[in-house]
């Protein structure tokens, strides 16, 4: 959520500033900053809006250039609204510092009391700016005491990166909850909320951990805990390359990635699907055969579109392997007492590896020592680092806020965790083999799925004026029917829901008619005539249906006013393909009803905050 970048090299620090600040656009954010350091002092560009904006003001500034440090925000506002006071970076009272933050201060209004009687006058409604005074309180030239003194005070989450009025040549970055990454260069060296700030530049990068404290001078830097205790950490070399980050050619990076599951879906098996043997390897769970056969129930926790392929885990695992699994909703999750015996494995889903509820609920089952499984994409992640072990998913950055690559990456994951845990129970090999073959050719049907964007941007076409849809499916397509709504919801600000076909009846039927198309997932599988049912009942009362059903399917069309054909695969698999044609329906809908994609309003791609 939200971005921070920090430089301090040789080279003018504005424009590697602000073109990191581009780079972390994605994330979603409400204003935008930048700090420098320079012979007068500091000097400070912001306000609310995009990273354009902040261009557009600083262009013709002169002391924006020539500078050699400096450090950089985009804001996704908590503790008061985006404007310009509210905007990172935050000065001191004194202006002797300035800083950038992200996560909350839980404790602010208790520091602020206690800052106010002190005569600290405070310019903003941020949580952030009590940080900012604290640190400006504490500094005598010495500025990462100051930045550990005013840490120890606080509570809550924190990312941040602090410079000094009289200091051109330290950067201080910290954190607790909230990802910085330090890129270390050529004579130069980088901070970032994520990597992909930094690719461009440098790919040795440290993650910094929880509660460390970096300092980053010319060329060189040091690395302690808050409470001053000296820390080697590990340089890593990122594997992604800056191409990643461009759209390459695509309208949108959402386009470019649901274009790109085909491959992202194969990477998130390679090496892993044994087709002969009819099983999986998963070295990564680093859990040995016997202590996976030990389990005998499994917790998915999660949020958002992670939680949706969670669910559909929870209808693969109960079918084929035939042990329990819960679904919880990590922020449900963290306060609540959940039972975990010995037994139980609990796994947690995140594409960012950030995400603040899920991290928090995996801590919370490991305080009540249970083996916590991630699966994530986002290496080098805070949850990848605090599981016990775990799946990545390979797929790359993921730009767009509305997942979609991610969401499948994650399918394939939960197919091939099946496979191993069924191998060893109820899966015999030879529907072991049928099923990894089966998975095997996922990729080449998306890419037929693909095929077919030109017909259903013409569906959205006709659609993209409706204001409330309805997404019904039954069976593993439950929780594409979820996916599907989400999408739409996220991007096009268009109300959707999901609902499990037959439970329409139960209330959302009172909605339908003429104005409320219904999106059907009608495939040829054990419910399929119940499915058709479902959809007669929508047109009993006037309501259109667009259905998604299997190739060869005719007898739907006397049904559906529209059809979308899928290649047809084994059930269990049928979310890899079904979740498709939703993702390009909810895109096309919004393009067609000009929202911005990519960001779209109040959204932020990594949650980093409760
Ligand atoms: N809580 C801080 C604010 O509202 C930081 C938000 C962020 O992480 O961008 O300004």
């Amino acid at each position: 959520m939200c971005g921070i970048v920090g430089y301090i090299g040789k080279r003018d620090a504005f424009p590697i500033l602000v073109e990191g600040l581009s780079a972390l656009e994605y994330r979603g954010y409400d204003s935008a900053g930048v700090a420098l350091v320079n012979n007068s002092g500091l000097s400070v560009f912001k306000d609310k809006g995009k990273v354009d904006h902040l261009k557009e003001i600083t262009s013709d500034i002169e002391n924006a250039t020539g500078t050699k440090i400096g450090i950089a925000h985009t804001r996704w506002a908590t503790h008061g609204a985006p404007s310009y006071a509210n905007a990172h970076p935050h000065l001191d009272v004194n202006k002797r510092i300035a800083l950038v933050h992200n996560g909350i201060i839980e404790n602010y209004s208790i520091l602020k009391e206690k800052l106010k009687k002190e005569g600290i006058e405070f310019l903003s409604e941020t949580d952030s700016e009590v940080l900012a005074q604290l640190v400006g309180k504490y500094y005598d030239g010495d500025l990462s005491s100051a930045v550990r003194r005013a840490l120890l005070e606080v509570e809550g989450t924190f990312g941040v990166a602090v410079i000094a009025f009289d200091n051109p040549g330290v950067i201080i970055g910290a954190r607790r909850g909230s990802p910085l990454v330090v890129g270390v260069g050529d004579d130069e060296m980088l901070l970032a909320s994520d990597a992909s700030a930094i690719v461009q530049h440098t790919k040795k990068v440290i993650y910094l951990k929880d509660n460390n404290l970096i300092e980053l001078k010319h060329g060189f830097f040091n690395t302690t805990t808050l409470d001053n205790r000296k820390i080697n950490p590990e340089i890593h070399s990122l594997d992604w390359d800056a191409n990643a980050l461009a759209k390459d050619g695509f309208e949108h990076f959402m386009l470019k990635e649901i274009f790109e599951q085909p491959d992202t879906i194969r990477n998130a098996m390679r090496g892993r699907l044994l087709v002969d043997d009819g099983t999986a390897r998963l070295d990564g769970l680093n859990l040995v055969l016997q202590e996976l056969r030990a389990i005998n129930r499994l917790i998915f926790v999660a949020c958002g579109t992670s939680w949706h392929a969670a669910l559909v885990g929870e209808y693969l695992i109960e079918e084929l392997v035939g042990i329990p699994v819960e679904v919880e909703y990590a922020s449900e999750f963290r306060y609540r007492n959940p039972i975990i015996d010995a037994h139980t494995l609990v796994f947690v889903i995140s594409q960012s590896g950030e995400t603040a509820d899920t991290l928090a609920a995996l801590r919370e089952a490991s305080r009540k020592g249970a083996t916590v499984l991630g699966i994530c994409n986002v290496v080098g992640s805070s949850i990848a680092r605090e599981t016990h072990g775990g799946v990545y998913l390979h797929a790359g950055p993921e730009i767009g806020v509305a997942s979609t690559k991610a969401f499948t990456s994650q399918l394939t994951i939960l197919s091939l965790l099946t496979l191993l845990l069924g191998r060893m129970r109820r899966i015999s090999h030879s529907d072991g083999v049928t099923i990894a073959r089966a998975l095997e050719a996922v990729p080449k049907q998306v890419k037929k799925i693909l095929k077919q964007n030109e017909r259903i941007r013409e569906i959205a076409g006709i659609y993209a004026k409706h204001n409330n849809f309805l997404y019904l499916g039954r069976s593993y397509n439950f929780p594409v029917a979820l996916e599907g709504a989400l999408k739409l919801k996220e991007i096009s600000y268009v109300h959707a829901e999901g609902y499990p076909a037959a439970e329409m009846k139960h209330g959302p039927i009172a909605l339908i008619d003429k104005d409320m198309p219904s999106v059907v997932l009608a495939l040829k599988d054990s419910v399929y005539d119940k499915v058709l049912s479902n959809i007669q009942e929508v047109n009993a009362r006037g309501g259109s249906v667009i259905a998604i059903a299997n190739e060869g399917d005719r007898e739907i069309e006397k049904y559906a006013r529209h059809v979308i054909h899928i290649p047809k695969t084994l059930p269990l698999l049928s979310p890899l393909l079904s979740v498709i044609p939703l993702q390009l329906l909810a895109y096309h809908i919004a393009a067609l009803r000009d929202c911005e994609i990519d960001q779209p309003r109040n959204l932020a791609k990594s949650v980093t905050v409760e």
